[in-house]
């Protein structure tokens, strides 16, 4: 079986990813320099702890295990932090990536499916969102994925490396029978934290009701981890029978506002969520909702999660398993 190098497999979307390519017989090494992983999401034996700037470390590993394709997930990913601390971003996401570009280059390794984001899109003009929309970030985190993308491109042209872009949008839910699940610190993201105030009776705030939406609060696509993780899959077999580099949202299309996901998380776990009605943040489109049809016809992807129900539900039993 091809083997695959991970960055980044010890974080949330990464080690969903890891454990399904090993459950489809994929041989599996994991680099991650564990700023925001957890070792415990991988299995021991196959976690390098490595710095996306140790590319002399990272070309050996390549060499040595003789590596097919990679996965490159490690980044940092708080939009909110990008706006106060936007070097941190573009050091660790954008040059943090050539750097593993250049041991890629170096070991011979031509396949690369990269971790990019709906935050390219900025504050799109029509929803769902086709990859053909203007690119035109409105935040930090956005624009050092945005840099990414056009390395890649120019890397095709010059070096032959084929690169799979998958603009994910909002990644939420958990692999419960696997014990992974959510785990940022501090946790950024709106069902977790829902779901702790729910548990913990502490309110959580909510970033605004006067946005041009329905209700005024904003609309997102949230789409299951372990969705996301069968769309790397997709993407990895598409490059190793030899197909050309591409770029797909990986979304499910269906949009939920803030205050619909309060109302499921509501229905799901039987009790009213507390919260405060805060301001914006900085930084955050009204609307982000996929249109994912490329990836499904071109891929043959089909996100397994097609309730928001669905995945709140999951996200309640790790939430409920994993006490902190
Ligand atoms: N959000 C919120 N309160 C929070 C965290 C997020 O109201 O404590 C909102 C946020 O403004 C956005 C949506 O929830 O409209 C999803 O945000 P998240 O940070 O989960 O993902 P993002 O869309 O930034 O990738």
């Amino acid at each position: 079986m091809p083997k695959i190098l991970v960055t980044g497999g010890a974080g949330y979307i990464g080690s969903h990813t890891v454990h399904q390519l090993r459950a489809q017989d994929f041989e599996v090494i994991v680099a991650d320099d564990l700023s925001n992983g957890h070792a415990a999401s991988v299995p021991s034996e196959i976690l390098h702890v490595c710095s996306l700037f140790d590319r002399a470390q990272l070309t050996s590993l390549m060499q040595t295990e003789q590596v097919d394709a990679v996965i490159h997930f490690a980044a940092f990913i708080a939009v909110g932090e990008s706006t106060r601390e936007p070097e941190k971003y573009f050091h660790n996401n954008t040059a943090g990536s050539i750097s593993l570009f250049a041991a890629m280059a170096d070991a011979g390794v031509n396949k690369l499916v990269f971790s990019s984001t709906a935050a390219v899109y900025g504050n799109p003009t029509e929803i769902p969102i086709p990859e053909t929309a203007a690119i035109n970030a409105v935040n930090p985190y956005g624009e050092s994925k945005v840099m990414v993308e056009k390395v890649l491109d120019w890397l095709d042209a010059t070096r032959g490396l084929r690169a799979i872009r998958l603009r994910y949008f909002n990644a939420c839910g958990a692999n419960n029978a696997a014990g992974l699940g959510e785990r940022h610190d501090p946790e950024t993201h709106l069902i977790p934290l829902i779901l702790r105030a729910v548990r913990t009776g502490k309110p959580v705030t909510l970033f605004g009701d006067d946005y041009p939406t329905p209700d005024g609060t904003c609309v997102r696509d949230y789409v299951h981890v372990d969705d996301l993780a069968s769309a790397h899959i997709a993407a990895v077999n598409h490059l190793l029978n030899g197909g050309a580099s591409n770029v797909f949202n990986a979304g499910t299309g269906q949009g939920f506002s803030v205050k619909e996901v309060v109302t499921a998380v509501e229905k799901i776990t039987g009790q009213s969520v507390p919260y405060i009605m805060g301001p914006r943040r900085d930084g955050d489109p009204a609307q982000l909702v996929a249109d994912s049809s490329k990836l499904r016809q071109t891929l043959g992807w089909q996100p397994k999660f097609d309730t928001l129900e669905s995945i709140i539900e999951s996200a309640w039993v790790f939430e409920k398993q994993n006490l902190t």
